[in-house]
């Protein structure tokens, strides 16, 4: 598909879910014209992210038999991708703080702005979200309109396909890493799945807990990159006698410990790897149940709690630490936006190393 010029006209061309479970369909439609505060942005990459699959699904399985229905949360046709990094080029009369012309990565989980957590500054835990690429059309487009400029970043120096990560996985990672901070020095932290999110925090963990964590996962061949990564060892969770000799090995265990995979297995490790006064952050959502004494709680002095994306300031203070250049990079590979569909299919396939953006 052609890039849109100044004189192609005003349509915006996008590929968009039209039913569940189907392929996304190519379309076009009138290009939106920002009121108010709103913005206009011309996509210049959007990145392919597993949520999306969930999403063209209908729903997300959680194992056991267990489903999110997010048919009736999602209504169709729905403009999917929500890593979005685009170009200023039409400015609502009352958009203040950007100009045409402003390269920006977007925050996607926008909220209703009325709600208790919308005013707390919770827009991502809104009960009636308006977030892009799943409530509201996203970045598998030439263009997306965003509401509030306020929820536009810069990202010099970095690279399109490095920001547009960020609004995602990146704050997804660093938003579980933060639950944890301030993180005790010389402590030790366990980080359990080593796909892209886990990779994410292993990344971002010295910044931010001045520590390089410890990685789970029973794929061993995902051991080289977490390493790559900044992990300081990499062991397999289904070993047995692992957790005992992670609690003797780090001094009595680990002061956090971030799960990635959201499992009954991933959550039982975790826990058991636990110091006291340890904590443990669930992020994956793989489901399953496990058996828990909640008596351990207090002999652990232990703290559980659940990290969902992240919020605008989580936001603004990611951009701040990946724009001072202390975080390393991760693959990205680019496609057109026509390609979609196929990108998705080898997201589906696990052919995919790194991060893919797609490109209108
Ligand atoms: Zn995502
Ligand atoms: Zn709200």
């Amino acid at each position: 598909m052609p890039a849109l010029t100044a004189d192609s006209g005003s349509v915006k061309r996008s590929f968009r879910l039209e039913a569940f479970g189907a392929p996304l369909v190519a379309a076009s439609e009138e290009l939106p014209v920002p009121t108010g505060r709103g913005v206009l942005l011309r996509t210049l990459v959007c990145g392919v992210c597993h949520s999306d699959l969930h999403i063209a699904d209908g729903h997300f399985d959680l194992g056991n038999g267990n489903r999110i229905d997010l048919t009736r949360s999602v209504a169709l046709p729905r403009i999917l991708g929500h890593e979005i990094v685009g170009e200023v080029v039409a400015l609502g009369p009352a958009a203040e703080g950007v100009a045409l012309g402003d390269r920006r990565v977007v925050f996607p989980w926008i909220g209703c702005g009325t709600c208790g957590d919308c005013r707390a500054g919770r827009e991502h835990l809104c009960g009636a979200p308006r977030a892009l690429g799943v409530n509201c059309d996203g970045g598998y487009a030439d263009h997306v309109l965003v509401d509030d400029p306020r929820y536009l970043f810069d990202f010099a120096p970095l690279t399109d396909g490095q920001a547009c990560t960020l609004a995602c996985s990146g704050l997804t990672a660093f938003s579980a890493l933060r639950k944890a901070v301030p993180f005790p020095a010389g402590a030790q932290a366990l980080v359990i799945g080593a796909g892209g999110v886990g990779l994410s925090a292993v990344r971002m963990a010295h910044a931010l807990l001045g520590t390089a964590p410890i990685v789970a996962d029973p794929d061993r061949t995902k051991w080289a990159l977490a390493m790559e990564a900044g992990a300081a060892a990499t062991i397999d969770p289904r070993e047995p006698g692992i957790a005992r000799e992670l609690v003797k090995g780090t001094g009595g265990g680990v002061a956090a410990a971030f799960d990635f995979v959201g499992s009954g297995d991933s959550f039982a490790f975790g826990f058991s790897a636990l110091a006291k006064g340890g904590r443990m952050v669930v992020v994956g959502l793989m489901g399953g149940a496990t058996q828990f004494s909640p008596a351990l709680l207090p002999m652990k002095s232990a703290t559980i709690c659940g990290s969902y994306v992240g919020s605008l300031t989580e936001m603004a203070e990611l951009m701040q630490l990946a724009r001072s250049g202390v975080l390393p990079a991760l693959p990205v590979t680019a496609r057109r936006l026509d390609e979609v569909n196929d990108a998705l299919d080898d997201l589906r396939a696990a052919r995919i190393h790194g991060r893919v953006v797609v490109t209108p």
